[in-house]
Parts: structure tokens; sequence; C-alpha cells
């Protein structure tokens, strides 16, 4: 059987992939410190899962709108004006409910990029992982734009205005960020608003799935809040990190139509409604009361886990400020922390393994030391020498996991 170009011209998920390596290892009876997966060990809150159950129980059980029961969408969109300052359409016309926010950035781009056009995409980097082949797949060209670690990885509005040419259709931006752990103040933010405002053709994308996960006095800021560039704003989020409901699969988009045309929803929502209707039609359909009851009801469960990850950060910052040669900002968002490890590279480590990048110092470290970190190549050119930790585990297992890599370290040689 011939595969397409297109399914082998891009890589596996990086981050997948090492979540999947731990697992295998696990069933092997391998005593594995996973930081690996970016994904929350606490359980969905209970509410949230009566809520499927009840809908599951009532008969929710067929075919909804595409684009999502219209409650569903109506929460979304009195969450997104109560919490981001958002004016959409309070009916939900100008949101989109998805397979993931995963899903929704794919689409998103599927309805903004043509192939063979020259489109480019500007990626401020270390970036997720997801977000090249998502672009390349619709045909676009990826333009790194380095945030230095000394400016906790963030981009300048200088940097952005030389990225800028002709070709630029649109723009990614992640705060809180995965992986760099670092979040962008609604200033900085604003003033990167004021560069995209003068070039009226460039779509903003602005994942904001982490904005619950923020450990510092810095709020969170949406883009999408800002008039002179709201129309053109795509705002993502989704249920997965601050409500731990990884596995249940919801994101969303919403992108406010032109002013004058209520209820209608925007030309993009439409578009991406278009492309999922002839690809996986809604989400499963006894989960949208979850959402509903998840954006209105569970403030405390949220703010709990929050509590958690912030304690999380600052036992893992301290470790990782005690290993030798390691340098990274303090984590303020999501739950990363993205260490520079390049004063390790051109030793051997304990197992004979020549630690020349951050892949093979990841994959030293987990045979040796029995630890998984994703390795940072795939997160973009300026990442290069980084790897990544997620602190979305328990206490004993950042401190357990930190010792056997501190332990690790001072073996190479
Ligand atoms: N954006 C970022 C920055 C992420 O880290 C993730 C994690 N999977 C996603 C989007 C997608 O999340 P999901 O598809 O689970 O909603
Ligand atoms: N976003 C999470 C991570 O970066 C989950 C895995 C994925 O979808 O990439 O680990």
């Amino acid at each position: 059987m011939r595969i397409s170009d297109r399914a082998n011209s891009i890589k596996p998920s990086a981050t997948l992939a090492v979540d999947a390596r731990v697992k295998a290892m696990r069933a092997q009876g391998v005593d594995v410190i996973g930081f690996g997966a970016g994904e929350p060990d606490f359980d969905t809150p209970e509410p949230i899962k009566q809520a499927a159950i009840e809908a599951l129980k009532a008969g929710k059980t067929k075919y909804a709108a595409t684009e999502g029961d219209p409650a569903a969408r109506a929460a979304i969109a009195a969450k997104l004006k109560r919490d981001n300052g958002i004016e959409c359409d309070p009916s939900g016309a100008d949101i989109i409910i998805n397979v993931g926010a995963k899903h929704s950035i794919y689409l998103a781009l599927q309805c903004l990029l043509d192939v063979g056009k020259g489109q480019e995409v500007i990626l401020p980097t270390p970036a997720w992982v997801s977000y090249r082949p998502m672009v390349e797949l619709a045909g676009g060209r990826v333009v790194e734009v380095a945030g230095a670690i000394g400016n906790d990885f963030k981009i300048t509005p200088k940097q952005l205005e030389k990225a800028i040419t002709a070709r630029t259709s649109a723009m990614i931006i992640n705060s809180p960020s995965n992986p760099c752990g670092t979040m962008y103040s609604p200033e900085e933010l604003k003033a990167l608003a004021a560069v995209l405002e003068k070039h009226s053709d460039i779509t903003i994308l602005t994942d904001e799935i982490y904005e619950k996960l923020i450990y510092s006095d810095v709020k969170h800021f949406s883009l999408g809040s800002i008039p002179a560039i709201a129309q053109r704003v795509v705002t993502i989020n989704g249920m997965s990190k601050a409500y731990a409901m990884t596995g249940w699969r919801i994101g969303y988009a919403c992108c406010p139509g032109a002013p004058g045309t209520p209820g209608i929803g925007s030309d993009l929502i439409k578009a991406m409604a278009k492309l999922q209707g002839q690809m996986t039609s809604n989400i499963t359909s006894f989960v949208y009361p979850a959402i509903v009851q998840a954006l209105t009801q569970c403030y405390t469960s949220v703010e709990k886990m929050r509590v958690k990850f912030a304690e999380r950060a600052e036992l893992i910052y301290g470790k990782i400020k005690a290993m030798p040669g390691l340098k990274c900002p303090k984590p303020t968002g999501a739950f990363y922390v993205f260490p520079d490890v390049s004063a390790h590279f051109g030793k051997v480590s304990p197992g004979g393994k020549k630690v020349e990048s951050a892949l093979s110092f990841a994959e030293a470290l987990l045979e040796d030391a029995k630890v998984a970190v994703v390795p940072g190549e795939d997160f973009g050119e300026c990442a290069r020498n980084h790897v990544r930790l997620s602190f979305a585990c328990s206490n004993e297992n950042i401190v357990e996991g930190c010792a056997r890599m501190s332990e690790w370290l001072k073996r190479l040689q």
C-alpha cells in the first residue's frame, strides 16, 4: 500500500511518543518516573462526570449540530465574555466545539491556509510540538521567532514586526506556554497587538488552554478582547487542562463575526463547521452538559487543582535550580519547566551513551535513571538545548524523579 506524501511528510508527536514509551515500560514492570505527558494527574471533578452520566441516561446519544449543542456554545460565549472580555454572540454562533483544542487549531489552519500559495505563519518559539506539523499539513510555512531564555522565552514587538512579510497569513501565540511554562503580561500582549493592528491581513490564533493555570500575580489577558483586532482573533481553548478532562476530547474556537451580523457566526467558524461536518460531525453528544457544568459550577475544583500545581511549580523549580549546569526561568503558568541542559553535551552517560543533543540526553536519562522527559528539538530550532519536564504529577514523583536525575547528572563524564 502506498502512503501519501502528506502523511509521510510529518513526524509523530514527540510528547505523545514519550508518553507511549513510559506506558509501555510500566506495562513491562519498569519503575519509570514520567515527566513526559502534559496531562493533569487529577481525576475529572465529580459534578462534571455526573452531568455526562445523567445526559447519557436521559438518552442524549444521538447526532447533534456539528458546531455543538446550543446550550454548550452559549455557556462558552458567556465564559469568554465573563473571563476574557471577548464580545461574541451570546447564542454561541461565533463558536465551534471540536474534538480537543488540537482539532480546533487543526481545523482553523485548514480553513486559513492553502497548499502552494506560500502563506507564512509566525510562530514564537519554543512552541508546542503540534503547531508546525498542523501548519505544514495545511500547506503553510512556519516562520519561527525565537524567544530569549532571559526574557522568559517571550518575543518582543520588534521581533514580530521584523518577521512580518507580505506573505504572512497568520500568527499562533500560546500564553501561558507549553513548553516554556512562562506567560506574557497584558502589557506585553497589548504591545504585540499594536504591531498586528497595522497588518490587517494577519489572523491571530491565540491558544489559551492554560489560562487557568497561573502561579504569579500576572493576569491572563486575551487578545480577542482588543476591539481593534477582535474580528480576526481566533481564541482557542478547551476543557483538557483546567478541568482535568484530557480524555474527554473537548476543545473550542471562537471568532466573532463581522460587526452588525449577530447570530450568524463568522466565515471562519462556518468554514470550520463545514470541514468538521465532513470529518467527525459533532463531538460525543452526552458530554455537552458536562461543558456547561464545568464552565458554570466548577470554579472551586479548578482553583484547588491550580493551588496544587502552584506548589509543584515551586518544588520542581527549586530542584532544577539545584541541579548542576541546568538553566531555566521560573515556571509561572501551564505545568512545564524547560531547562537548558546543553552544559552536559559532549559527556558520556553511565550507560556509555554519548550525550550530544537534547534527544540523546533524554534517551540516556530514560535508559539509565528511568526518568522520562521530552527532548526539545521538536519545540523549535531555539529549543534544541532544552528538555521539557511536566509537573502534572505528584510531589512524590517530582522528589523521586529529580533525585534520580540529579544523581544521573553527577555521573555524566
Ligand atoms: N495547545 C497546547 C498548548 C497544548 O499543550 C495542548 C495539549 N494537548 C493542546 C493545545 C491540545 O489539547 P487538547 O487537544 O487535549 O484540547
Ligand atoms: N499537550 C500535551 C503535551 O504537550 C499532551 C500531548 C499532546 O497532545 O501533545 O504533552
